[in-house]
Parts: structure tokens; C-alpha cells; sequence
């Protein structure tokens, strides 16, 4: 199956300049739903025992990866969507500045932890989710990603192994 296409680009979304990788085609389409889930889990080493997942759209796959791999789900929000205590990184995104949270008990010393997103692009993002990871103890196996951007050079910000189903 080709996934690419199912990935819909929106030029100039959510700012002018940005062509925005749409993957809500994908997330409707059963088949290619099934197949980016199983797709993901073959680029993943085991075992792990957390998933950490971005908000929002590293949501979608995020669950469905934690059970595949039967770890444990961890959701990392944007500020003030968690309701006990937190630990926090500001970033810079490809059009913007946010700050992210994960809740303190949502990894344990040693944990061996992937993390997912849906988009790979400057890493600021990844970086972000990265640092609070490593702040509580986890151990980063791969930052996984359904698409990365190459010509922006996020990888490379992160210093531990990634993996994306679609490179652009
Ligand atoms: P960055 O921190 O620059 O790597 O941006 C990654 C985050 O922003 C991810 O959570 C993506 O969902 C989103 N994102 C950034 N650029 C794009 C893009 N061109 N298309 C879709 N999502 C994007």
C-alpha cells in the first residue's frame, strides 16, 4: 500500500509558507489505518514499557501503539490540560512557541520509552518531549514519527535514534 496517498498537503495551513501534511485522509480510510499502525510497530525495537504520545495528533496512533507493544501510554499536553502534578518545556515549533507538559508519575526511573508523533519537522517539539523524558529518568529507545521532514533537519536536534514511516 502506498500511504502517501493518503497524506494531503494544505499549502499555506495554519500560516502563510507552511505546507501543512494533512493525514486525516489516512485516519478514515480503514485499510490505511490498519496498515500505518502495523506499518509503525515493525520500525519499533522491543520491549518498551512507555509510550509517549504528543498532543494533539501523535494522540491518534499513540494508543493504538501502546497496546500493540503492551506498554504503558503517557499523553504529553499543552500547558495546563493535566490535571496532577507536572513537569513543563517551553519549544519552538515550525510556526510557533508553546509550552508542554507531562505528569511527574507518568514515567518511572528506568522506563524504556518511545516516543510518537505524527510530524518530524524543525524537532523543536520532539526535543521538548525529549528533555522532560529524560528529566524524570526514562530511556529514550526512538522518537517515531508517521512522516518527518527532512529539509528540516529535526533529527538531527535529537540525540537518540528516529524513525519515520514517510520522508519528505
Ligand atoms: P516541530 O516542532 O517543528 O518539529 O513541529 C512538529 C509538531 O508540529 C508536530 O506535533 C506536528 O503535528 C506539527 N507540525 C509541524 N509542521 C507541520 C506540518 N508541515 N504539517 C503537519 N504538522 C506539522
Amino acid at each position: 500500500m502506498n500511504l502517501e496517498t493518503y497524506i494531503r498537503d494544505i499549502p499555506d495551513f495554519p500560516k502563510q509558507g507552511i505546507v501543512f501534511k494533512d493525514i486525516t485522509p489516512m485516519l478514515g480510510d480503514p485499510k490505511a489505518f490498519r496498515y500505518c499502525a502495523e506499518s509503525l510497530v515493525k520500525l519499533i525495537p522491543q520491549p518498551i514499557d512507555k509510550v509517549v504520545c504528543i498532543d494533539a495528533r501523535g494522540f491518534f496512533f499513540g494508543g493504538l501503539l501502546a497496546e500493540k507493544l503492551r506498554a504503558g501510554l503517557v499523553p504529553v499536553r499543552k500547558k495546563g490540560k493535566l490535571p496532577s502534578a507536572t513537569i513543563e518545556e517551553a519549544y519552538a515549533l515550525e510556526y510557533g512557541d508553546d509550552t508542554l507538559q507531562i505528569h511527574i508519575d507518568g514515567i518511572n526511573k528506568g522506563d524504556k520509552v518511545l516516543i510518537h508523533d505524527d510530524v518530524l519537522a524543525t524537532g523543536g517539539t520532539a526535543k521538548a518531549v525529549c528533555n522532560l523524558v529524560e528529566r524524570l529518568g526514562g530511556e529514550i529507545v526512538q522518537c517515531n514519527f508517521i512522516i518527518e521532514l527532512v529539509f528540516l533537519k529535526g533529527a538531527g536536534k535529537l540525540k537518540v535514534p528516529v524513525k519515520s514511516l514517510l520522508t519528505y
